[in-house]
């Protein structure tokens, strides 16, 4: 389909764009690298100051930009709403905190006087995916251009209206026209990118080829990367845990941007003793969801991004039940037009069936029964990720356990995984490496220079 808008609700395309050819590409990367020369050199208030009107441009936008991104990949309105102004927040959080991040730091050692100073690298590419087409973006954007770095984004190839309306916000905030780019490539073209040495840097947020193409080609380069990618996220109830709380949040916790999230809770890990309980009340919540149109505000579920995610959810779903895996709810395609793919929960997982050890990047819930802690440890780090997890309980011991045992970026106790701008946030094993948002994320992408003065 190349680089377009197509509505995942009604399979319409809705506007198609030709990929930049190789001048205008150079251009931008021209534009990119003379732009940082002055940027760097520009007040760090002065940036706060574009970044806080880029809050002010996202909440008076927030319809329209929410309408795009609903309209290019199929997320409920009022979540499309939510992301746009969370958007908001983290450019406020940046413009407030970026200067105390980035301040020298002094240490005492044999000079008279040595420090460190986080200092700009230059032009950093940012390859993002469509499931939050404006958060994933403006939370590498923030940071990157408080640092006093510029951006060149290579988005998904399907949601290239928001990704324009990301370099607009940005050049109506007040950023120098090259300070921020949206470049529309596709993603053969992004090792160009990396070889090309105003490239300093990347992040990516997506699939684990896409990581492991990036990562190869910047590692060849010497470039520093930062990875975000799949996840498989356990969330374990135990025994102590209330478990009408647990399961209330567990459906948002699964089914949030129509359950095509990173940080998901993928994997239901519950004791024995609670688990009839927990799994009555989860079909029952997944029963009552509205499947439809995600510009109703009504609707719960929209389509899947892409035919292909749909179609990928419903074979994964397809071969873990031919395997003896059982559906309680679900479990198929919805009739007619879109990639409707109804909520779905599946139990008694077969060993070795895709519902064991794959990320399922959609509406589905895999229930897992565990006797104990132990068992319940044990199969939350049997997982070739480690982004996020989630632990339900009300026992101090068990819960220390669980903050030290479980192998992931972070440890959520009697609450679902979520991004805040205050908290750094990342995964470890085939999730990726290294953090964004907070102190972490927005020193990602500085020299971290030692200054030593005699
Ligand atoms: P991709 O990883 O293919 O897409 C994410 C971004 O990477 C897009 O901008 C894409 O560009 C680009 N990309 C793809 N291949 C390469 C490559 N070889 N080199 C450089 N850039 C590349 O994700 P999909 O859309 O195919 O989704 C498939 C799976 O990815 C999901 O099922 C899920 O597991 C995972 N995913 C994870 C996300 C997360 O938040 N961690 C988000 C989205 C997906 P283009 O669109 O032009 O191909």
């Amino acid at each position: 389909m190349g680089i377009a808008s197509v509505n995942p609700a009604t399979g319409e395309i809705l506007k198609t764009f030709t990929p930049l050819t190789s001048e205008e590409l150079a251009a931008k990367l021209a534009l990119a690298e003379a732009t940082f020369q002055q940027y760097r050199r520009t007040a760090m208030s002065e940036r706060g100051q574009w970044l806080r009107q880029a809050a002010d441009i996202l909440e008076r936008d927030q319809v329209a930009l929410a309408t795009t991104m609903t309209l290019e990949m199929g997320k409920p309105i009022k979540s499309a709403i939510a992301e746009v102004l969370k958007c908001a927040l983290v450019c406020r959080f940046y413009a407030d905190n970026a200067a105390g991040y980035l301040e020298d730091v002094p240490i005492t050692t044999d000079a008279s006087r040595s420090f460190v100073r986080y200092q700009p690298l230059g032009v950093i590419l940012a390859v993002m995916p469509w499931n939050f087409p404006l958060w994933q973006v403006f939370r590498f954007a923030a940071p990157a251009l408080m640092a006093g770095n510029v951006g060149l984004l290579k988005h998904a190839s399907n949601v290239p209206q928001s990704a324009l309306a990301v370099a607009r916000i940005l050049l109506e905030a007040g950023f120098p026209e090259g300070a921020f780019q949206t470049l529309l490539i596709g993603a053969d073209r992004v090792s160009d990118l990396i070889n090309d040495e105003r490239v300093k840097a990347a992040t990516l947020t997506g699939s684990e080829p896409a990581g492991i193409s990036l990562a190869a080609a910047a590692g060849k380069q010497i470039k520093k990367v930062v990875l975000e990618l799949g996840g498989s996220d356990p969330f374990i109830v135990l025994d102590s845990a209330d478990i009408e709380a647990a399961a209330a949040t567990a459906v948002t916790a699964r089914l949030l941007n129509n359950g095509q999230t990173c940080i998901a809770a993928k994997r239901f890990i519950v004791m024995e003793t609670v688990a009839d309980q927990f799994e009555q009340l989860l079909v029952a919540k997944f029963q009552a969801l509205k499947v439809g149109d995600p510009l109703d505000e009504t609707v719960d579920i929209g389509p899947l991004a892409t035919v292909s995610i749909v179609s990928e959810i419903a074979a994964q779903v397809e071969k873990t039940v031919a395997m003896g895996g059982k559906v309680l709810v679900g479990g198929q395609r919805l009739e007619g037009k879109g990639n409707f793919y109804l909520p779905t929960i599946l139990t008694d997982i077969p060993a070795g069936s895709p519902g064991e050890k794959e990320e399922f990047f959609g509406p589905v819930a895999l229930l897992f029964r565990v006797k104990n802690i132990e068992e319940a440890i044990a199969l939350a780090n049997d997982s070739p990720f480690g982004l996020g997890s989630s632990a339900w309980t009300n026992n101090p011991a068990e819960i220390e356990r669980l903050i030290t045992e479980i192998e992931a970026g972070c440890v959520f106790i009697n609450g679902m995984v979520k991004s805040d701008p205050r908290l750094p946030f990342g995964g470890i094993k085939r999730s990726g490496f290294g953090r964004e948002l907070s102190v972490e994320g927005i020193r990602e992408f500085v020299n971290v220079k030692t200054v030593w003065i005699k």
